[in-house]
């Protein structure tokens, strides 16, 4: 992998210039340059055919200056190390940028769940919980979903948790089905704080959501939320696309349709009505909003002058390099962050382990308006040090969230005496 790539490398350099841009004491960025805690565990499992298959699973915890570690766990084939530290470190920025009391985690585990049969997913669920007791839990350290797992994982894992301590532990896992501690609005948090950063960068383009035409990489959680979602706003949708590549109608998909055919076709490819493209031609086509929401390192070097996007508003975690970054600011493409777009996800897991804690819950309207006062509030005092330092978006989601952090540290007395 390139050093451009490589996403330990990228946050790295993107937290020491903004503890140096700061003045910081050089105890902050010693302190966030690595997780507290890396752990690496294997998981055994019986697979249906009575072969046992050992899968390798990671969990960082960056820091928790702030509160307990907070971050997701993606079940992927190509999870490693690296990407886990970077994505954990991306975690800290993310709830620090949204003000909410926790730090960052981030977890994988090496497998296609695609390959695998319900029976085998629940018992590889079950058997990170049995591996990573110790080290989570609700005051200590709280996954979510990620990339390839779900509410339904999500129950799995928490009810392991219970069986294992004996007492309900509701709140050791954010992003659960409602009726087994869900909190109201999470399905969609996260591409619906994308969303309202994407309403609120166009207030301060000039660009009215509604009419304007938007195009969505990755049709999952956060994709296909985003598509619907910037439908509700009165924005066409274009072109959306998978892992097994793109769509494109330039008078418009319908998102919820989209959402039905891959759903039984297991690919938006082929969807009547629209034709097929790359995922390189996606990311090329002249529209308003880019919403990638897939994977790491989709937006580098070698494409980043093809975007023709107006606004490009990261759903997903570290799709922009470093450099890819620099060549869009050049070229005015308004870039909103992954730390500050896609942090409705944490946010309403927030929300949501507040209400496992009190046994009470909030009914639509009150995530709803909480949320969006969230994330106004952060896309709001963001533009302002983007304003001010005249930085980047995103080198100004790391002034503010390294900021807070790093008042924190120096509270508890963690820096240099
Ligand atoms: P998901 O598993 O629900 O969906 C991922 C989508 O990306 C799928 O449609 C998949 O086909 C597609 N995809 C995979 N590889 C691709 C490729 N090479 N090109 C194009 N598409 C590809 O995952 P998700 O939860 O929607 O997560 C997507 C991104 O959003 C990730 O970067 C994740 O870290 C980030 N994110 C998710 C949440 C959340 O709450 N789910 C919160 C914050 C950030």
């Amino acid at each position: 992998m390139t050093e451009e790539l490589n996403p330990l490398a990228i946050v790295a350099g993107q937290m020491k210039e903004a503890c140096d841009e700061l003045g910081l004491d050089p105890a902050v960025y010693e302190i966030l340059r690595k997780p507290q805690q890396f752990y690496e565990v294997s998981i055994p499992v019986t697979m249906d055919d009575g072969s046992v298959q050992n899968f390798s699973a990671y969990r960082a915890q960056h820091n928790n200056a702030l509160g307990p570690y907070k971050g997701g766990l993606r079940f992927h084939p190509e999870v490693y190390a690296d990407e886990v530290k970077a994505l954990s470190t991306w975690m800290t920025v993310k709830c620090a940028v949204v003000n909410i009391p926790y730090g960052g985690a981030k977890g994988g585990v090496k497998v296609d769940p695609r390959e695998l049969s319900e029976a085998e997913l629940e018992r590889v669920s079950r058997g990170f919980i049995q591996k990573t007791y110790n080290m989570i839990g609700p005051e200590i350290d709280i996954p979510a979903p990620d990339v390839y797992t779900n509410a339904q994982i999500m129950a799995w894992m928490a009810d392991e948790y219970g069986k294992i301590s004996g007492k309900p532990g509701v709140g050791v896992v954010t992003g659960k089905p409602l009726n087994f501690g869900g909190g109201r609005g999470r399905n969609k948090a996260t591409a619906q704080g994308t969303v309202h950063c994407v309403e609120e960068a166009g207030k301060k383009l000039g660009i009215d959501m509604q009419g304007a035409t938007a195009v969505i990489q990755g049709y999952g959680n956060a994709g296909s939320f985003s598509a619907l979602l910037m439908e509700d706003l009165g924005a066409k949708v274009i072109a959306v696309s998978d892992s097994r590549g793109g769509i494109l109608n330039r008078d418009g998909l319908d998102a919820q349709a989209v959402i039905d055919f891959k759903a039984e076709n297991g690919s938006v490819q082929g969807f009547a009505g629209a034709e097929d493209i790359t995922n390189e031609e996606l990311l090329a086509l002249e529209c308003d909003v880019l919403i990638p929401a897939a994977l790491e390192n989709v937006i580098t070097s070698e494409n980043a002058a093809d975007v023709k996007a107006k606004i490009v508003g990261e759903a997903a975690n570290g799709p922009t390099t470093p450099a890819a970054d620099e060549t869009m600011y050049e070229n005015g493409v308004f870039v909103i962050p992954d730390c500050l777009a896609n942090a409705g996800g944490v946010t309403v897991s927030y929300f949501e382990w507040v209400q496992n804690n009190y046994g009470y819950y909030w009914e639509d309207d009150v995530v709803a308006q909480r949320l969006h006062k969230k994330m106004v509030d952060a896309f709001e005092g963001i533009y302002g040090y983007h304003e001010e330092f005249g930085v980047k978006m995103r080198d100004a989601t790391y002034l503010a969230a390294i900021k807070r952090i790093a008042e924190a540290m120096e509270v508890r007395g963690w820096l240099s005496k």
